[in-house]
């Protein structure tokens, strides 16, 4: 396991800081120096714009400075450090950069290696602002995206143009859950010279190590399980050696820093990463397996249930599942819809996910696909199971259930 954090160059640290091992242990150890902070177990917000050089040589050698001295708040600080060196230990990387949301993390990723008269392959499953950012932006600059079906695997070779700079993945998607052949896409798009990227933040960065896969770029929304408890928006970027400078002078090119104090949530969700997945995937699974056996379910879109078109390859290439997962009801009336989700006690309704908190959304996926249509008779939810006991969220939905068989047809 390569864990470029243990070796960085001017790193503030006063020695070598404990790294290796497994996840669990990574997240708790990785990017963290007690004793460069004074003994903190964690280290400290840096609040930092200016940073004052003691005298005129230090400030002339800015340009020649090696490895991590603080130079000026946007370029990095012990904060940010602790951070992407953590993200980059879980994912296998060689460095990564923080940035103030996922979709930034997007942008970078994309406009990191593309020029007008570019082509980008995309998955059609793909969250919904990467399509935004694609059909405008992009577009807008010259660059053309074709979308492709997410489970296209080793064809999606016939798809790369001799200009096709990026091939972008995204599994299983967040919407409608199909996942990827990660291997056989990432090889097709290294053979033809594109650069293989995913958004992982699905898999967290811990139960999916795309780089491990053949991806050189994994991003993800820290928004989500990173930061872990819906208060604060975060992205990270992690890119192999080969493709690093790239996403890092893309970053800067934009000028984008992530807040400290973010920053810090960001790394101390990491802490206790490891285990809160672990519950999560727990309870998804307990409450998927749930909902498959209800008579008002069509169908549940889960990647770990043994009958899920992806369940092969997440079994193959994933390690775990978040608690991220679609249920398609059966058509009921909008009124029996309301009836089951307004009364929820515990699921609440909101965007995001990865918090400790249960929540539930009407998804319409319908809108946002071009190469392989939605096709669903009732109303599709998403669901994120929280860190709530399984037993009062499988209540809470039964007693939902019952509100909506009392509403007449
Ligand atoms: C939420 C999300 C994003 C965007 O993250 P923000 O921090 O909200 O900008 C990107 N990708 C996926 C899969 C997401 O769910």
């Amino acid at each position: 396991m390569s864990d470029s954090s243990t070796s960085k160059p001017g790193s503030p640290a006063a020695g070598p800081a404990p790294h290796g091992g497994r996840d669990a242990t990574l997240a708790v150890h990785a990017g963290r120096d007690p004793q460069a902070h004074g003994g903190a177990v964690n280290t400290p917000v840096y609040h930092v714009s200016t940073v004052l050089f003691p005298n005129l040589e230090a400030i002339e050698n800015i340009p020649r400075m090696q490895g991590r001295r603080m130079r000026y708040g946007r370029r990095g600080t012990p904060t940010s450090w602790a951070f992407t060196d953590a993200v980059t230990a879980l994912e296998r990387g060689h460095d990564a950069v923080a940035v103030p949301s996922g979709v930034s993390a997007i942008s970078v990723a994309l406009l990191a290696f593309v020029q007008a008269g570019d082509h980008v392959l995309v998955a059609d499953s793909v969250y919904g602002p990467t399509r935004i950012l694609c059909n405008g932006l992009l577009k807008r600059f010259g660059v053309e995206t074709t979308y492709y079906d997410p489970r296209i695997g080793a064809g999606i070779a016939a798809l790369i143009r001799p200009n096709t700079r990026v091939v972008y993945m995204e599994s299983p998607g967040s919407l409608t859950f199909e996942v990827q052949d990660v291997p056989a896409i990432a090889a097709a798009a290294r053979a033809a010279g594109a650069v293989p990227v995913i958004d992982n933040t699905w898999g967290a960065g811990l139960v999916l190590k795309p780089l491990t896969l053949g991806c050189a770029v994994s991003l993800q929304a820290a928004t989500k399980y990173l930061v872990g408890h819906s208060d604060a928006m975060l992205g990270v970027i992690v890119a192999d050696e080969a493709t690093f400078p790239a996403i890092r002078d893309m970053a800067g090119d934009l000028g984008l820093a992530a807040g400290p104090d973010d920053l810090y949530l960001g790394t101390r969700g990491i802490r206790t990463l490891d285990v809160r997945m672990r519950q999560h995937q727990a309870t998804g699974i307990a409450l998927a397996q749930w909902l498959a056996a209800r008579p008002e379910v069509a169908r549940v879109l889960h990647p770990a249930l043994s009958d899920d078109p992806g369940h092969a390859l997440w079994a193959r290439d994933f390690t775990g599942a978040c608690g991220l997962f679609g249920c398609e009801l059966k058509p009921l009336p909008h009124a029996a819809l309301a009836a089951l989700l307004d009364g929820l006690r515990y699921f609440g309704m909101g965007y995001s996910w990865g918090g400790f908190e249960s929540l539930v959304i009407p998804a319409h996926p319908e809108g946002q696909r071009s190469v392989v249509p939605w096709q669903s008779a009732g109303p599709l939810l998403r669901f994120h199971a929280g860190l709530e006991a399984v037993e009062d969220l499988i209540a809470d939905l039964d007693a939902g259930f019952a509100r909506a068989a009392a509403i007449p047809a």
